[in-house]
């Protein structure tokens, strides 16, 4: 097995990842350090997870060695590397790992992102900082504030390029861009690889060498269920399978704003607690969530994908698409919060009847069918709403539980299968189609090895199960 020092890091920074207990390189590492600290342009496919932010930045700080020093004087400190990512909380956790990896060494760095006030940022950048981790907007705010200078820039960055993409940052990129040098190395890194991609690439990057993670070689292990249910019964069969399998660290994807507070009330009301992040919470409000969710004293996350773009939680066990992203590029980037680094974790998707054709985009991007798992008590047939209701709490259930149609962003394209092991465990998987129906379910808190990945499943579309409805054996909030 490779070690860091084998791929010719230098003391300082195998004595900073000694620190952080990374006791050898992941595959993206393995494969990008080398070739980095030559000086050559990357092209990397990788998602979260696969310790992509060490790949780049050791070899980046390794290059910068040269220049570090403990000087006062601002012309010492100007900045030399650019790393652009598309959120806040992502451009967050990539300084708080450049700042581990330079621990022993003189170089600093500095994070600016927008929605928090500019002003606290400017006398850190005057000071001087050699590496910055920026959005897109708040830097060009700086750009034009005359608040930074970025003539001096020899290395860029741009990590979760699909991202910043699908988030409208490509004038802004091209803005930034075109400020920095031309002599200079760049690495570009994304999960997947659509055609604007690989224009973006084409215009930015110097005759890249690609570097792909291998599909079985990938540090990610996530074991993905799918639960069909009754789009009323999502709220009660969440819930169930929180207190059942007594999850203790559960981020919920949520498809709107609106969808996420109201889960994370109505979840409070159940006992559960919950707190919601989304595009209109501060970012105070952002960071205290995130920090709670982290230190294990919040139990439930609600998130929209944008908020959660880059979160990174040590050993998050449990991912749940409450609702599924109309984008399958979506799907990968949500259930890649999970399966971190080599530990286990699991992707439960609430499949509701109108969600089967994002189901479908899913499966063909992913390249596996996921096959569903009924959890009794909560067949897809069945609304949760007791015949002997009166007629207005009918229809309040109803319009409350509505689900919400928001419009597609973009076609889910065919591209590369990004690395993920597939669907439930074996055991837990009914036998035939009828059994779905009255099969136990049973949980398992460490999931058994999956199946071999390219297995062809014959089963009944998970949108059939729908049109059978089964009388629920139990009905539990
Ligand atoms: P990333 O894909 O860069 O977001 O990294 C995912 C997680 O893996 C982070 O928590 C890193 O600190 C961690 N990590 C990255 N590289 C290694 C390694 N070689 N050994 C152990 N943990 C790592």
């Amino acid at each position: 097995m490779t070690t860091f020092a084998e791929l010719g890091l230098a003391p300082d920074i195998l004595r900073a990842l000694d620190d952080m207990g990374y006791a050898t390189p992941t595959p993206i590492q393995e494969q990008v350090i080398p070739l980095a600290l030559q000086g050559g342009d990357i092209l990397g496919a990788a998602q979260t997870g696969t310790g992509k932010t060490a790949a780049f930045a050791l070899p980046l700080l390794q290059r910068l060695l040269p220049f570090a020093n403990t000087g006062t004087s601002p012309a010492k400190h100007p900045i030399r590397a650019l790393i652009l990512t598309p959120t806040r909380e992502l451009a967050i956790q990539v300084e708080e790992s450049v700042k581990a990896y330079c621990k022993h060494i003189p170089l600093r760095s500095l994070v600016v992102y927008g929605g928090v006030s500019i002003n606290t940022q400017i006398p850190i950048l005057k000071t001087g900082v050699e590496i910055l981790v920026a959005t897109p907007g708040r830097l060009l705010d700086h750009v034009q504030n005359k608040t930074l200078m970025l003539n001096q820039v020899n290395t860029l960055v741009l990590d979760e390029a699909d991202r910043m993409l699908d988030m409208g940052f490509m004038p802004d990129l091209k803005r930034i861009v075109a400020l920095l040098p031309a002599q200079r190395v760049n690495m570009m890194f994304s999960a997947t690889f659509p055609e604007e991609i690989r224009k973006l690439a084409d215009s930015i990057l110097n005759n890249p060498t690609f570097i792909e993670v291998a599909r079985n070689a990938t540090a990610v292990t996530v074991t993905q269920v799918v639960h069909p249910v009754h789009h009323e019964r999502k709220r009660a069969l969440l819930t169930h399978l929180i207190k059942t399998r007594d999850l203790k660290q559960v981020l919920v994807f949520t498809g709107t704003k609106l969808g996420c507070n109201r889960l994370a009330n109505e979840l409070n009301k159940l006992g559960l607690h919950a707190d919601a992040i989304h595009g209109d919470k501060t970012q105070q409000e952002r960071i205290k969530a995130l920090d709670a969710f982290k230190a294990g004293t919040l139990r439930v996350l609600v998130a929209t994908d944008v908020a959660a773009r880059g979160i990174d939680i040590e050993a998050l066990p449990f991912v749940v698409n409450y609702d599924l992203p109309h984008n399958a590029e979506d799907y990968v980037h949500r259930i890649g919060r999970t399966g971190r680094a080599g530990v286990k974790g699991e992707a439960i998707s609430l499949v509701s009847e109108s969600e089967t054709r994002y189901l479908k985009d899913i499966e063909k991007l992913i390249g596996t069918p996921l096959e569903p798992t009924i959890v009794p008590g909560f067949e897809p047939g069945v609304a949760d709403v007791p015949a002997y209701a009166s007629r207005p709490q009918r229809i309040e259930r109803q319009a409350e539980e509505r689900p919400i149609e928001y419009p597609v962003e973009r076609p889910a394209e065919q591209v590369a299968a990004p690395a993920l092991e597939r669907s439930a465990p074996r055991a837990q998987r009914p036998a035939s189609r009828d059994a779905l129906f009255d099969s136990p379910y049973v949980p398992s808190a460490a999931p058994a090895t999956p199946p071999a990945a390219n297995r062809q499943l014959s089963r009944k579309p998970v949108a059939a199960l729908f049109r059978s409805p089964v009388k629920p054996e139990s009905s539990e909030q």
